[in-house]
């Protein structure tokens, strides 16, 4: 074993797990591709949890921290800078809507505990609808919000959390099918704001599409049904895009942007910097302006951690990354369908742009999850140096995340990598 994984496993928290049998300790990146210790080569088609948005190393990002870390590294949020004010104006111009302001965190978590808080701010109420399989973070007010049990390990602690039926096609909970179904699942929504709240909530918050989930992708209409019922309670609709900001789904900035609904909060992190901490709450003017003071945030609006993502998001305007995401996104599907007729482990393929996941069941009837399945993927794709992720309740789903820089040569070597692990799959 490696004496950075040694080390990991004696002086770190044991909750902080690695993947895969002999964890990988990774030394550096560039572009597609990362090393480890022993000097192998992988491609990363996970891209640490879908941040890596423009790839490894990528030199404009990677010279806009250079530069701005050498001039000026921290102010806090006592103090206006350059990168913070500019990366702001810009948010204002790309995210949907009326959003205008912003609040700027550390993390995922962050974001969401200051969307919520903003939500309970502007309203004047509480209550807040959220849905299973969601993931929010990992702060007391995130993880009341989780709908997912191995990550809730310890009773949630915030009240007003109500957790609504995920659009969870595969799964529906109705045992129904789209369109048939009528958008059930969005329809149960009215029902559980008049049983299980006041009747009036302070917001419906979801990710567009739920990442840790198991990349959980609403049917057509959901949002649109969904955010005008908790309207009519009320309700703010607070868009979660940590996974599916930044071009992610192809050919848009934000993935809710695939549906006609304009979120009052939109929160980010992750592929937002490429790395670097960054974690975005964007308002409408009236939210925004009802968050009182006083507030604060030691790292809010770090100006290398903005500078980074203003680099970032320039980067994918002059790659047209958004449109890439897209149309390799397009390509990595059509492999990833290939694989679903070829191999009986694959129950549901699904995802949007470059956001691609594969559940995996012993059976295709009665849709037992196999996550031991999974893990032998794991095994095999490392072997092969390719990375990838996983998620889903059961452990059962495959993701990836390619950066969006990646070409239909790397979604060869990724599908190929897949079509070798499932190989390796034993009931
Ligand atoms: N929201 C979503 C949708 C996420 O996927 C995550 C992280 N997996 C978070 C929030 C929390 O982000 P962080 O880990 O940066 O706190």
């Amino acid at each position: 074993m490696s004496e950075t994984v040694r080390k990991h496993q004696e002086f770190l928290f044991p909750a902080v797990a690695t993947y895969y049998q002999e964890p990988l300790a990774l030394t550096c990146g560039e572009g597609m591709y990362v090393w480890d210790e022993k000097g192998d080569r992988y491609l990363d088609c996970f891209g640490g949890v879908l941040t890596i948005s423009v790839g490894h190393a990528h030199p404009k990002v990677t010279q806009a921290v250079v530069e701005q870390a050498q001039r000026l590294q921290h102010t806090s949020t006592l103090y206006a800078n350059a990168a913070q004010s500019d990366l702001a104006e810009k948010l204002a111009q790309i995210t949907p809507g009326r959003l205008k302001k912003s609040f700027f965190t550390s993390s995922g978590t962050e974001a969401n505990d200051t969307a919520i808080m903003a939500a309970k701010h502007a309203t004047g109420r509480h209550e807040i609808v959220v849905l299973r399989h969601n993931y929010s973070g990992r702060s007391a007010t995130a993880l009341s919000a989780v709908g997912h049990a191995p990550w809730r390990t310890w009773p949630a602690q915030v009240p007003g959390f109500t957790h609504a039926l995920a659009p969870y096609c595969y799964r529906c909970p109705f045992k129904l099918t789209y369109p048939e179904c009528g958008l059930a699942c969005a329809e149960d929504i009215e029902e559980v704001i008049q049983t299980t709240t006041t009747g009036e909530i302070a917001a419906f918050m979801a990710e567009p599409i739920l990442g840790v989930g198991g990349f959980i992708v609403p049917p057509p209409g959901y949002f649109e049904r969904a955010v005008e019922i908790a309207r009519r309670h009320g309700g703010l609709f607070i868009a979660d895009e940590v996974q599916t900001g930044w071009g992610r789904t192809g050919e848009k900035w934000f993935g809710i942007q695939h549906t006609q609904v304009e979120p009052d909060i939109l929160t980010s992190a992750k592929g937002m910097g490429n790395g670097a901490p960054i974690g975005l709450t964007i308002a409408t003017p009236e939210v925004a302006d009802s968050y009182p003071g006083l507030t604060f945030a030691t790292f809010g609006g770090n100006p290398v951690s903005t500078a980074a993502a203003l680099a970032v998001i320039r980067t994918i305007e002059e790659e047209d990354l958004r449109t890439n995401a897209a149309e390799t996104g397009a390509y990595l599907r059509a492999g990833l369908e290939g694989l679903k007729e070829k191999h009986r482990w694959v129950g549901d393929v699904r995802g949007k742009g470059l956001m691609q996941g594969l559940e995996l069941v012993k059976d295709r009837q009665t849709k037992e999850p196999h996550p031991q399945g999974v893990l032998q993927v794991f095994e095999e794709t490392k072997r092969r140096g390719v990375l990838i992720g996983k998620g889903g309740l059961y452990g059962n789903v495959i993701r990836t995340g390619m950066p969006l820089i990646a070409s239909r040569s790397h979604v060869d070597e990724l599908v190929a990598a897949l079509d070798a692990g499932l190989a390796a799959v034993t009931a």
